[in-house]
């Protein structure tokens, strides 16, 4: 097994197909932030992204996650799935959208082998809905896409909540109880301050303590042990239904210890962090004409020289970080 240089294995391949977006979450990319698209030709194409998990399973890459930007603006996204599924030592296949294209796709993207899937839900709000994502898009639609894609059987069905102090903070219960009548698996996530678009600060964090002192006011729940040690989210079940929550605590409670994860991005990089300045290039290499061989000893010295804890290390880097990469590029 490939270790990094805190004896980190390499376990996990986050994949952003796009930097495109439909909505312009203020948490992620702002509506009024000046954004330059990648062209369709700066993109993988879908042959190249499934190479390059072709040659990361040997290294130990067993889970693939598909994100963007919103991988579902890209066009027959079921097509990289079906070519996924078949790969030696890829046993899961899973994908995060914002749910607002599910209802069409969720049927394809099963057939073509998607294992798991993860909606993000910011509000149950509709006039909310429309200022946090920057868009006058429907609610409903979000919610139709989470029913249709549980209806579709794709279960654990997870659902994302970014909770930032003012905007969406005073909806944890309403929230919590939402995933618990349509028994899906929520995740609550502390904001972070990824790229250098939206706005964070310390204030606006509202953290895991006190998400879950606001649960305590309404439900009794249990610790649960990481399944483990690269998982991101505390974990918690509700003692009345047994259902399972959890609190993705970057912020408060970092987990760069178990961090097991590598991402690729839409055109061709490799980001050894979340909170990377920049990424290794792949598309060259592949596009080059290199072996396998070549693109495989690539990658293992990327990651043996791995030691990015930046989580760990927040207050101390942030001041001369310098321009970290946006989210919406390298898919959370
Ligand atoms: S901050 Fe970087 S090293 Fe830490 S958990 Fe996140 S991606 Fe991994």
């Amino acid at each position: 097994m490939l270790r990094d240089r805190l004896g980190r294995e390499l376990k996990d391949i986050r994949i952003s197909v796009t930097d495109r977006c439909n909505f312009r979450c203020f948490f992620c990319m702002p509506a009024d932030g000046e954004v330059t698209f990648l062209h369709r030709k700066d993109l993988l194409t879908y042959e190249e992204i499934a190479r390059v998990v072709r040659v990361l399973t040997p290294l130990g890459v067993r889970k693939a996650r598909i994100t963007g930007g919103e991988p579902l603006m890209r066009a027959h996204i079921e097509n990289l799935i079906g070519m996924l599924a078949p790969v030696d030592g890829l046993r899961d296949i899973a994908l995060t959208t914002n749910g607002y294209r599910l209802e069409e796709k969720v049927e394809l993207l099963k057939t073509a082998g998607l294992n798991r899937l993860t909606v993000s839900l910011i509000t149950l709000k509709p006039d909310r809905f429309k200022r946090m994502v920057g868009r006058n898009l429907s609610l409903e639609k979000v919610i139709r896409g989470i029913k249709s894609a549980k209806s579709m059987g794709l279960e654990p069905l997870k659902i994302n909540t970014v909770v930032v102090r003012g905007a969406n903070d005073d909806e944890i219960l309403d929230i919590a109880e939402f995933c618990r009548e349509n028994d899906l698996i929520l995740r609550f996530i502390e904001f972070m301050d990824v790229g250098t678009l939206n706005g964070w600060n310390l204030d606006k964090v509202v953290p895991a303590r006190e998400i879950l002192s606001t649960l305590a006011k309404r439900y009794s729940f249990e610790e649960l042990e990481r399944k483990d040690s690269s998982e991101t989210a505390l974990r918690f079940r509700f003692r009345d239904t047994g259902q399972e929550f959890g609190i993705i605590a970057s912020v408060t409670q970092p987990f760069c210890r178990g961090c097991s994860r590598l991402r690729l991005s839409a055109d061709g990089k490799l980001f050894t962090c979340l909170f990377a300045n920049d990424g290794f290039d792949v598309k060259e290499l592949l596009r080059s004409g290199a072996t396998d061989e070549e693109l495989l000893s690539y990658i293992k010295d990327i990651w043996t020289e791995r030691e990015d804890r930046y989580s760990e290390l927040r207050f101390e880097l942030r001041k001369d970080r310098g321009k970290r990469v946006e989210m919406f590029r390298v898919g959370g």
